[in-house]
């Protein structure tokens, strides 16, 4: 069953799409689902779009005029303002590594063209529920590593780190269970949710950014790979 937003907290998604059949059926299904749509029919309009007013989420094709999908994902990282900004990347390749591609240059998942209208309003609900600013909750730490979960806040050491929100919610749900091992099938169900289709290889790309935004020079790498059996947030028998 469709889960309506209340008119008060309609999510604003910006469609990022050149082909304009394809954005007025996004248009009407999003709106639908009770989003508010915005537009932008290529990478340099979305750009301009973005920094006008912040959505909450942005679907991106790959394929624009002016400015590649992926250009324009790699700039609104780029930004201190948008690091975080939750992006689905719209393929219209099927090979993996073009998705892996896709989820290396910041996009925090993808999905490829032609794609069911379900499994895109799937992949949008679970993207703004990981982005989403849950319940106040408190403070959790690890060794040096501290999460403020009221203020969205992560630092190491007093330094101020920017994870975006898939690994974000990572880091909550290892920060949630330290020392233990999780397979990426666990990670994919506690953080991604069962009800979307998610590659196992996806969490490796996120944990290699999870490493890469929390573990500085010469740190100790708080994140464990655990051969054939997954990952887990231990500072231990590297
Ligand atoms: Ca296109």
């Amino acid at each position: 069953m469709a889960e309506a937003y209340s008119s008060l907290a309609k999510p604003t998604i910006l469609v990022v799409e050149d082909e304009a059949p394809l954005l007025t059926l996004l248009r009407y299904n999003l709106e639908k689902q009770g989003f508010r749509v915005e537009e932008a029919a290529d990478g340099q309009e979305a750009l301009l779009r973005v920094s006008e007013a912040r959505p909450d989420l942005v679907l991106l094709d790959w394929m624009l005029p002016a400015l590649s999908g992926i250009e324009v994902c790699r700039q609104l990282r780029r930004r201190p303002g948008t690091r975080d900004l939750p992006i689905i990347m719209v393929t219209a390749r099927t090979e993996d590594q073009d998705a892996v591609r896709a989820l290396d240059t910041g996009a925090d998942d993808y999905i490829a063209k032609p794609f069911a209208m379900d499994a895109l309003l799937a992949r949008i609900r679970a993207l703004l529920r990981r982005s989403g600013g849950a319940a106040t909750k408190g403070a959790i730490s690890y060794r040096d590593l501290s999460m403020d979960q009221d203020a969205h806040r992560v630092t190491r050491n007093g330094r101020a780190l920017h994870l975006g929100p898939t690994e974000y919610r990572l880091l909550e749900f290892f920060l949630s269970h330290p020392g233990r091992v999780f397979t990426r099938e666990q990670l994919l169900d506690a953080v991604w949710g069962r009800d979307i289709h998610v590659e196992p290889r996806t969490v490796d790309v996120h944990i290699r950014r999870l490493r890469k935004a929390i573990n500085g020079p010469g740190e100790i790498d708080l994140i464990r790979t655990v051969r054939s059996a997954g990952y887990a947030l231990d500072a231990e028998g590297h």
